[in-house]
Order: structure tokens, then C-alpha cells, then sequence
């Protein structure tokens, strides 16, 4: 099969399998070739066509993309315009600004999207839970699966609130770049990887 584009997952840590579960469930159901490949070394993100950050361990995540070289390649890609997901630590890692956690412990975020994230803004009080969410782009509520899940705080002016929760904003997006709190990957909605995939076959 000759495959015309590629979709990567960052595969360094976290929920790596179930995001590249979805985008091939989400790819078959409209019909479109694409490779989904796992991310784990340098010189993969420049060949592709959307790129997945999944949950997982901010601090941990922000180390090794930066150690790997692969956070620089993340961000030449943002700004060339490829569609990028982030989901949980993958919407932490995106952020522009932490609060006083994330400074504390020194993680360099990428910088990508205008936001200021709230680290554990659910997890210190419920660890996990599920919400159904009523978000802007769709037109029934979302199964939001929630773990140790981070908020944003405050956004700039180009940044386009698609969700909130109590008082945080759980899901938004900067152009290219979508960034959910919670984990589309661990329900059987599809909904998420299908306006992904819209930006990365649009783009
Ligand atoms: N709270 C975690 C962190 O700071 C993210 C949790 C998750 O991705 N499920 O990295």
C-alpha cells in the first residue's frame, strides 16, 4: 500500500498505543490512507503530516523531547503550520506558561500555544473522573475521561475556548495546534481524532 502521508505519535512515554489505535479507527472510518507511525527519535517529525503529543508525565515528556532534539523539531513543525494534538501532559508540554509547579520544577515547555496551564488543576481534589463536556466544534457532549488532569488558566487573544470545566478550560485551539485535558483516547468517540484529522487533511 503506498501510504501519501504520515501521522506521528510521540512515543517517548504515556498513552502512546490507544492515540494510534484511534487515528487508525478514525483514518478507516473516512477512508483515508495514512501511515500512523510512533515517534521515539529525531528526523521523523519533519516528514510528517500531523503529529500527536499523548498524556503522560509532563516532566518527563518536556526532558526527553528536549534531550532527543525532538522538541525543536515540534517546533519548527507548529510553526510551518502541521497540525499538532496534545493531549493531558501533551496539552502541558504545548503551553506558552506554567504555574508555580511547573517553574518550580523546571520543565521547559515548547512554548507553542498561547496559554498558561493549572499543572494538576483537577487532580489534586479527584484524581480521575468522567464528564460529559459540551464543547464549541460538536454537537453533542464529549465522554471527557479525566486524569490528573491539567487546566488552562488564562489564554491570549488568538487561542479559541472550545471547552470548560468548573472554571478551567479544558479544551481550546491556536490554528493548527488542538489541546484537550482529558484522554479522547480512552473512549470509543472518535470525534476528537476526526477534527484532528479534518486540520491534518485540510492543512
Ligand atoms: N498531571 C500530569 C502531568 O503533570 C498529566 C497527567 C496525564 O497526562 N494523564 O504531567
Amino acid at each position: 500500500m503506498v501510504f501519501f502521508m504520515k501521522i506521528g505519535v510521540i512515543a517517548i512515554q504515556g498513552a502512546v498505543s490507544e492515540h494510534i489505535d484511534a487515528l487508525k479507527r478514525a483514518l478507516a472510518e473516512r477512508g483515508v490512507y495514512a501511515e500512523v507511525v510512533a515517534i521515539k527519535h529525531k528526523g521523523i517529525v519533519p516528514q510528517c503530516s500531523g503529529i500527536v503529543i499523548p498524556g503522560g508525565e509532563s516532566t518527563t515528556l518536556c526532558r526527553l523531547l528536549a534531550r532527543e532534539g525532538i522538541a525543536e523539531e515540534i517546533k519548527d513543525a507548529a510553526a510551518k503550520g502541521v497540525p499538532i494534538l496534545g493531549t493531558c501532559a501533551g496539552l502541558i508540554v504545548l503551553a506558552k506558561e506554567g504555574d508555580e509547579q511547573v517553574q518550580k520544577t523546571s520543565q521547559e515547555l515548547l512554548g507553542i500555544m498561547n496559554i498558561k496551564v493549572n499543572r494538576n488543576a483537577f487532580g489534586r481534589q479527584r484524581d480521575s473522573f468522567e464528564a460529559e463536556l459540551e464543547v464549541e466544534v460538536l454537537d453533542s457532549p464529549f465522554p471527557g475521561v479525566f486524569i490528573r488532569a491539567p487546566g488552562i488558566v488564562s489564554c491570549g487573544p488568538e487561542v479559541r475556548v472550545l471547552s470548560k470545566l468548573d472554571d478551567q478550560i479544558i479544551a481550546a485551539e491556536q490554528r493548527n495546534v488542538l489541546v484537550l485535558a482529558f484522554h479522547p483516547e480512552l473512549t470509543d468517540d472518535l470525534r476528537f481524532h476526526q477534527y484532528f484529522l479534518d486540520k491534518v487533511i485540510n492543512c
